[in-house]
């Protein structure tokens, strides 16, 4: 399955990684990171985000967690690090979500702060600077966002002149994450006013100073300062890669940062239904447990579903990346090569999973708080601190709204390219339309039959909207950017729902039905409620842009292609939220 094949191929269940199927290692290391975060993190959860009062709790964190080896999970053996698989980084990113202020540091460190060291360094660079940086020693932020250029990030204006044996910077960089403590800064500079390129920057060179800590809405732990540089002289072989290439580096480490913030926000989400599920059932009202309300059910379910959905789409990702990554290996790429070039490939699916893992956590915990009642807008309790911490990841890594655009622009750009056929069955799809529906045309086959057939039929009206919209605009499609946005919605749902159906067969065909009755009805009701949704994205899309009788057309072909059987939602999510309240946490 090729980067956004998705939308026109079916995926088999067997042929999905589920985290269900998780090794004995990958578990190990699971269990490492719960209990470093448990014993260390979450005890000290106020005293982190007072960093102004306790400047050395993370970086002296980040070395402990360095000595346990989780900072060089990802680097390569050969420079200290452990070299883990992908699916194992995912688990441990997935764990680090549940840290808040100290899973941004720990991510900033070994995502943006080493990554770019790793993929584009020279064979110097990497033996200079990442043992260190997988130790905890040294440790990294990158400076790529500037006062004018945030999203717009290749517009940056910070200068690098060569001058002899040196690059000379100049410029001023913008919220940094691990600033006031890193030995290294990323740093994205214009050479010859228009060549972005990457340097590396150390910590003690004259000229480089800081602003203040920002004070932030929430993730408080976390450093995050000004950089500026003044006259700032480093050795010409400073240089991060090729001059003009500072793209290839910014925007290739961000697809892997965004697939792994949604493992870690998904951590969140499982963290703040814990609590929750354990508050529900420890508060009573009116002479029993909140837990036994029906209105309490509901959130706590729909809270699991979105998680559980969440959960299915980031390790079928991430197992469609270690794939790739195999594959290129045995096509002769170093590890590192192939990791970057898988990213790559997925990078619609990383863009997906950013807006799809931000916007679950926003979900999850604002219903957190509301199941805590009054204490969840006390700062005695979790969930204030976590709605706070939760709501920069519609911001970073890639806005939500870039990242949506970012999904549809890549999926047309794979299209023009000729690398993905989205144009055939788009066509295929309008001429379907004007057929009489035959409601008889297939035997139902096998589990999930009806689900499998909504899903295909939704792809169907993803491809009818977007084919549409393409032939209407052309080039100038990536100016429409509501229709944009309501094809993003609808790409996100339904990779989502199928990740959920899929996983869910897939553990039926590991264990048996009996073992999945309650993600049955999960992914039943996912779907159920996605299909409403992209019906609606669809609708909003088509009357953007289609008049008369082709807007008729295409507004009955929407319905036609989201249609699902009605069943009893309100019994399902009582079954998902009796099973959570038996186990006093989330159990899926
Ligand atoms: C706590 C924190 C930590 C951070 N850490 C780092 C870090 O370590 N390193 C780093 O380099 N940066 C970092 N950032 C910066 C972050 O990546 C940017 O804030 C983000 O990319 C958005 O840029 P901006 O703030 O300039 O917003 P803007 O780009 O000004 O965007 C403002 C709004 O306009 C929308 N918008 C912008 N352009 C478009 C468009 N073309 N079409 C439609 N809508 C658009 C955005 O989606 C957003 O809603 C951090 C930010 C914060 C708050």
């Amino acid at each position: 399955m090729k980067g956004g094949e998705f939308l026109i191929k079916e995926q088999l269940a067997n042929d999905v990684f589920v985290p269900e199927e998780l090794n004995e290692e990958q578990l190990m290391f699971r269990s490492m990171a719960i209990d470093f975060i448990e014993a260390k993190i979450w005890p000290n959860i106020a005293k982190i985000d007072k960093q102004l009062e306790n400047p050395d709790m993370v970086p002296n964190l980040l070395e402990e967690i360095g000595d346990l080896g989780m900072l060089g999970a990802g680097v390569p053996e050969q420079y200290g690090g452990m070299g883990v698989d992908f699916n194992t980084e995912t688990v441990l990113s997935e764990e680090l979500g549940k840290a808040l202020s100290f899973g941004v540091a720990v991510a900033a460190h070994t995502g943006i702060g080493t990554l770019p060291i790793l993929y584009f360094g020279t064979q110097e660079q990497k033996d200079k600077y990442l043992p260190d940086l997988a130790s905890g020693k040294l440790k990294a932020s990158y400076c790529l966002t500037e006062p004018n250029s945030g999203s717009d990030a290749l517009a940056a204006k910070t200068k690098a002149v060569l001058d002899g044996e040196h690059w000379v910077l100049n410029g001023q960089k913008m919220w940094i994450t691990n600033a006031g403590f890193a030995d290294l800064y990323i740093v994205f500079a214009q050479v010859d006013g228009d060549k972005f390129t990457g340097f590396v920057v150390e910590r003690d060179t004259p000229g480089l100073t800081l602003g203040d800590e920002e004070v932030k809405l929430g993730i408080k732990g976390s450093s995050t300062r000004q950089v500026f540089f003044e006259n700032v002289r480093i050795p010409k072989d400073n240089l991060l890669g090729e001059i003009g290439k500072g793209h290839k580096i910014a925007f290739n480490v961000l697809n892997i940062g965004r697939f792994k913030l949604c493992a870690m926000v998904m951590g969140g989400c499982k963290k703040a239904i814990d609590i929750a599920t354990n508050y529900a059932n420890e508060r009573h009202q009116f002479g029993q447990a909140i837990s036994g309300f029906g209105a309490i059910k509901h959130k706590l379910a729909e809270m699991a579903i979105q998680t559980f959905a969440t959960d299915s789409a980031t390790y079928r990702v991430a197992d469609l990346i270690t794939d790739k990554i195999e594959e290129l290996k045995k096509e002769g790429l170093s590890k590192e090569e192939a990791k970057l070039k898988a990213a790559e490939e997925y990078s619609v699916e990383c863009a997906i999973l950013k807006v799809l893992g931000s916007e679950a956590l926003d979900f999850v915990i604002d219903e957190a708080v509301q199941i805590f009642g009054g204490t969840g807008y006390s700062e005695e309790y979790p969930v204030a601190r976590m709605y706070r911490d939760a709501r920069i990841n519609r911001i970073f890594e890639g806005t939500n709204e870039i990242n949506r655009m970012l999904a549809v622009g890549q999926l047309m750009k794979k299209a023009m390219k000729g690398q993905l056929d989205i144009m055939t069955p788009a066509m295929k799809i309008q001429e379907e339309l004007m057929e009489i529906p035959s409601f008889d045309d297939e035997e139902e086959d096998g589990p999930f039959y009806a689900e499998k057939n909504a899903i295909k039929n939704a792809k169907k009206a993803i491809l009818l909207a977007a084919g549409a919209a393409a032939q209407k605009y052309m080039m100038e499609l990536e100016k429409q950017q509501e229709i944009l946005m309501n094809l993003a919605d609808m790409v996100i749902d339904v990779f989502t729902a199928e990740s959920a159906i899929l996983r869910t067969e897939k553990m039926i065909n590991l264990n048996g039905e009996a073992s999945a009755e309650l993600q049955i009805l999960m992914s039943k009701t996912y779907l159920s409620d996605a299909l409403e949704r992209v019906h609606m994205s669809g609708k909003h899309a088509i009357c953007g842009f289609a008049e008369g009788d082709e807007l008729r057309m295409m507004l009955i072909g929407v319905k036609r292609f989201t249609k699902y059987e009605p069943f009893n939602t309100i019994a399902a999510r009582q079954a998902v939220a009796d099973k959570m309240i038996e186990a006093n946490k989330y159990p899926y």
